[in-house]
């Protein structure tokens, strides 16, 4: 059999898989190999689910033979280990989990298998999703297949470095404070933050409950819609997971850029941000210019400033509250040899969290305590609902809200490790948008020192459609998204 272009997309395996080109079979070997031998050099994967790809893979080419499946049935896909799987270990990167095999499925999970999709492996994290560089596993840094020497941001790093790597088409990631955009700029693909309640959060491991939502990498919005389309909607297991029905994410596909509405809010554009990325936005918007989208400078969004600051009030305080539950006596790591169950416990945890999880813990906890909590939790409560309704009335005037994703590049392994405040920056730009709900995108555009730049765009509660329907407008005059790293190995 003829080699498979394993660079296609997930519609362009679809479309080969439909015809009989290959078989979904031949399809998760090929991809096992290829995604094993980048492995050395990346460290995008905790696990590889082989016998699981296989048996999805044949289940697939059932379907197909029968004339049935939809757009993913047969097509690889990572799954950011936070994602409980059930069967298959799940640890969140964290020496905590790092034999914790779940019972059940997540809600996506389940809803990736019924889509006919192939897991081909769990993927690396910054442990628990803390952290914008994946440097916090407990399994080892991945590495940006555009320049091994830097991080392919985070937390989600493995999902977004094995698709830009061409290793699978599509993953999963999760987003509490900019996990999916952030690694999505920084390794030059798409990646999508749906509005909170969008996607079931039940059976993801918890960060931060009222932030985290899973969603979608992809090299294009196509791919990006089906896989979004097939893990959202309302959960009944998850109760702040949405009623709403799941409309078709290509519904704006037809519209180009025609007429959309876009505000740049000059607040996103101040100090800190690299002029590399700052000119590569610039270009951008001129194309969109040139293309019939109606930019307007003219919203502000000046409270969306403190968004990182009340953010560093909230999760931690959800994080010390969701991470009480690793005891040593549930489920996890659990250290025997204490000299009595407090020390186990508290054995446990020391040994069990890495430095970053614990210093979030510590801030949660202190934020959250008797004396405090009114000045620091309540306040950032206030200023949340303050940055919801500055996002509210600026989507009234525009369409969409363009900003960097990111204020620079990848930047180096190291870099960033021992300046937790300099590694909370990167998300400036991304963490806005979790503290209001809203949906948010990430789009190739650009590079700057021979590195891929990403541009943010942000849409009204629920309108997941606009953001892709632009995305494509986008990608219809342009080709940063078709850009690949270098071939390895
Ligand atoms: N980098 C941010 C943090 O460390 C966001 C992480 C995320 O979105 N999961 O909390």
């Amino acid at each position: 059999m003829a080699t498979i272009d394993l660079g296609r997309t997930a519609h362009e395996h679809a479309a080969a898989l439909r015809a009989g080109e290959y078989s979904a079979r031949a399809l998760a070997e090929a991809t096992l190999a290829r995604v094993r031998a980048q492995d050395g050099d990346l460290n995008a994967y905790i696990t590889f689910t082989d016998e699981l790809a296989l048996q999805q893979a044949d289940a697939a080419d059932a379907a197909l033979r029968a004339g049935q499946g939809g757009p993913l049935t047969g097509i690889p896909v990572g799954v950011k280990d936070l994602i409980g799987t059930k069967g298959v270990r799940t640890t969140a990167a964290s020496k905590m989990l790092g034999n914790f095999i779940p019972p059940y499925d997540a809600t996506v999970a389940q809803r990736l298998n019924a889509s006919g999709a192939v897991t081909i492996g769990k993927t690396n994290l910054d442990e628990f999703a803390m952290g914008s560089s994946t440097e916090h596993s407990a399994f080892g840094p991945t590495k940006n297949p555009w320049d091994l020497t830097r991080v392919p941001g985070g937390s989600s790093g493995g999902s977004a470095a094995t698709v830009a790597a061409r290793g699978v088409p599509i993953a999963l990631g999760t987003d509490t404070g900019g996990s999916i955009r952030q690694p999505a700029a920084l390794c030059g693909i798409l990646g999508l933050k749906p509005t909170y309640g969008r996607v079931s959060r039940w059976g993801v491991v918890a960060f931060a409950s009222s932030l985290d939502q899973v969603g979608p990498f992809a090299r294009d919005a196509e791919d990006a819609a089906a896989l979004l389309g097939a893990v959202a909607g309302h959960d009944p297991m998850d109760s702040t997971s949405a009623p709403l029905p799941v409309p078709d994410f290509t519904e704006r596909f037809g519209r180009g850029l025609d007429g959309l509405r876009v505000g740049v809010p000059s607040d996103f554009f101040g100090e800190g941000l690299e002029d590399g990325v700052r000119e590569a936005l610039e270009r951008s918007i001129d194309v969109l210019a040139a293309n019939g989208a109606v930019i307007n400078r003219d919203i502000t969004l000046p409270t969306a400033q403190a968004g990182l600051t009340v953010y560093y009030i909230i999760a931690p305080s959800e994080a010390s509250a969701n991470l009480a539950r690793y005891d040593g006596v549930k489920y996890g790591y659990s250290y025997l040899d204490g000299r009595n169950a407090e020390d186990e416990m508290s054995q446990t945890r020391g040994r069990g969290f890495g430095a970053e999880v614990k210093r979030r813990i510590m801030l949660g906890t202190y934020a959250l305590s008797a004396g405090y909590y009114d000045a620091y939790y309540l306040k950032a409560q206030k200023v949340r609902t303050l940055i919801r309704r500055e996002f509210d009335a600026a989507l009234e005037q525009v369409d969409v809200i363009l900003t960097p994703t990111s204020p620079n590049v990848a930047f180096r392994l190291n870099e960033k490790l021992d300046d937790p405040l300099a590694m909370y920056l990167n998300d400036l730009y991304t963490i806005p948008v979790n503290i209001a709900g809203n949906p948010g995108v990430s789009l190739p555009c650009g590079f700057s020192e021979g590195l891929p730049v990403g541009m943010q765009l942000i849409g009204r509660m629920f309108e997941e459609s606009t953001l892709l329907g632009a995305a494509r407008g986008f990608e219809g005059v342009t080709d940063w998204h078709r850009q690949a790293p270098p071939e390895r190995g």
